[in-house]
This record gives C-alpha cells, structure tokens and sequence, in this order.
C-alpha cells in the first residue's frame, strides 16, 4: 500500500503547465496520448483538485473570485497524460455572450478532442447539482463520454448532507446509464478522496498503455 502510493506520487511529481488555449485546436500536438479534464460551475473547486493530485499547490491558480478562467487549461503529467481545467461554467457574472462563447469552447473540446478519455463533472457539495451541471450532463451523454461525478468540498457538509447528495446524484445518474462511470468524494484541504481519483486517472494511462 504505502509502495502504491509512493509510485503514484512519483507519477504526478512530474507535473508541468502546458499553457491556456482559447480553442482545443491551439493545443499544441505533442506524444501524449491520453488525456482526461475538469469541468464544472465557475469556482467549484478544479483547480484545487488538480493541486491536490498533484500535491503541487502551485501548479493550477487557485481563486476566490469566480469566472476567472477563460481558457482551456493544459497540464502535462510525468510526460504520460494530460489534465485539462476547463473554464467553469454557470457564472452569472460575465455577459451573455462570454457565457456563450463558454460553452461553445467547452462543448467544442469535449466533442472534438481525440485523446479526451475521461471527463470529470464536479459539483460543489453544498451546492449541489444546478440547471447548467444538468445541461453538461445532458451534452456528455449526447455526444457519449464517459464521465464520473466528483463532489467537491466535503468538509463543508455534514455526513447526512453528504448522504443526501449522494443518494441523489445517483438517482440522476440513471438518465446516463451508458455515459455515467462512477462519483467521488474530495476535500483538497485535508487530502480526502485524492488518492482515489489518483489511481482513477493513472489507472486510464495504465489502461491506455496496454
Ligand atoms: P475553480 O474555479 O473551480 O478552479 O475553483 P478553485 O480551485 O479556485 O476553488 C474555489 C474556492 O474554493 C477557493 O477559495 C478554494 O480555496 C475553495 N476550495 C476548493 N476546494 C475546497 C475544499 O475541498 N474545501 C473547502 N472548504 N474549500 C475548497
């Protein structure tokens, strides 16, 4: 177990910005070939879960303010797979054509990317899930990716909230029975449910390997 462990923290020790891209078609081609990424509503938690895995705080611009990040994120890890830090969608506070123009970034890159092997839904715990979480839902089942759910920020709910959530966001996922892979639990600031979603991803490199 802890030899485990030590393997997968050496795996994503390697760990570098790639840059931000304004459209999957600017992401340079390189050897990688697998890759999975992080979407959810602006400020859910992203880039903290990639800080996590990677235990690199400094690697993904971590934020109080939501809507900051426009762009398609690139992070390479150990040479082997990329994570990608899609911009949150959902935020209010930016005019209608950005939120349009969003979406249309994000729904590109899902639907074109060749490499793009797992997508991660995150939902914010004690928000839980809202109209536009439904609507990305509704369009990963539509062009059939795989996702898993990620519940973010689980210190700040209680066990019977975090039950709750739970309870439901598994009944929803009967609507995406062919899509829908599996749903975490995480909290960046105390590492819970990190090692999972670690051996989660090295495990599609691993898959991708074969
Ligand atoms: P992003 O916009 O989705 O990339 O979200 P960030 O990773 O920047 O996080 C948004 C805010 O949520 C920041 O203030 C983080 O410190 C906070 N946050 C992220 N993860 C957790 C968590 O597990 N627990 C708590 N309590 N706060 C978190």
């Amino acid at each position: 177990m802890a030899n485990t462990n030590k393997n997968l923290n050496n795996f994503y020790n390697s760990n570098k910005f790639l840059g931000s891209f304004s459209s999957y078609k600017d992401i340079p081609s390189s050897v990688i070939e697998i890759e999975c990424c992080f979407i959810g509503r602006s400020n859910v938690g992203k880039s903290s879960l990639l800080n996590a895995i990677t235990k690199n705080r400094k690697l993904a611009k971590t934020s109080k303010t939501p809507g900051r990040t426009l762009s398609i994120n690139v992070f390479e890890i150990n040479n082997k797979l990329n994570i990608i830090d899609l911009p949150g969608y959902g935020f209010a506070k930016v005019s209608k054509t950005v939120r349009e123009n969003l979406i249309i970034l994000i729904e590109d890159y899902i639907k074109n990317r060749k490499k793009l092997d797992h997508v991660f839904l995150l939902i914010d715990s004690k928000v839980g899930i809202k109209n536009s979480d439904i609507d990305m839902l509704d369009f990963l089942n539509n062009c059939s990716k795989k996702f898993s759910v990620v519940l973010t920020k689980i210190d700040k709910i209680s066990a019977n909230h975090m039950e709750f959530q739970k309870k439901s966001i598994l009944s929803l996922m009967k609507n995406y029975r062919e899509t829908f892979q599996n749903i975490y639990f995480s909290e960046t600031k105390k590492n819970k449910g990190i090692n999972e979603i670690q051996k989660i991803i090295y495990g599609f490199y691993k898959q991708n390997e074969i």
